[in-house]
């Protein structure tokens, strides 16, 4: 699994963008977990939900222009990419998902 069209600092791209919303999913606005947040309570698959990621609005990974970037939870995140892209394959999303 290759993350070659992510750049170097996707990492600090992404958490910048993360702490910019201040962890908020921005469809559905739920509160996602931060670096931190005390997570013993929560279930593996609750802890999945609750993890933000950074989404490329029009699916190009090398393009890292803030507009292109919306932080959306694991649930808004998938129907993205389910309703615009039927055919994507799970090894598509989950590299998307590593972050
Ligand atoms: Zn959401
Ligand atoms: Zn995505």
């Amino acid at each position: 699994m290759s993350k070659s069209r992510y750049p170097d600092n996707w990492n600090e791209i992404a958490f910048k963008q993360k702490e910019k919303v201040k962890w908020q999913c921005q469809k559905c606005g739920v509160q996602c977990l931060k670096p931190g947040d005390k997570t013993a309570h929560l279930s593996k698959s609750d802890r999945a939900k609750l993890t933000l990621v950074v989404h490329h609005s029009n699916y190009q990974p090398e393009d890292n222009r803030e507009e292109n970037l919306i932080c959306l939870c694991t649930a808004c995140h998938l129907s993205y990419h389910t309703g615009k892209r039927g055919n994507i394959s799970i090894g598509q999303l989950s590299l998307d998902l590593d972050f």
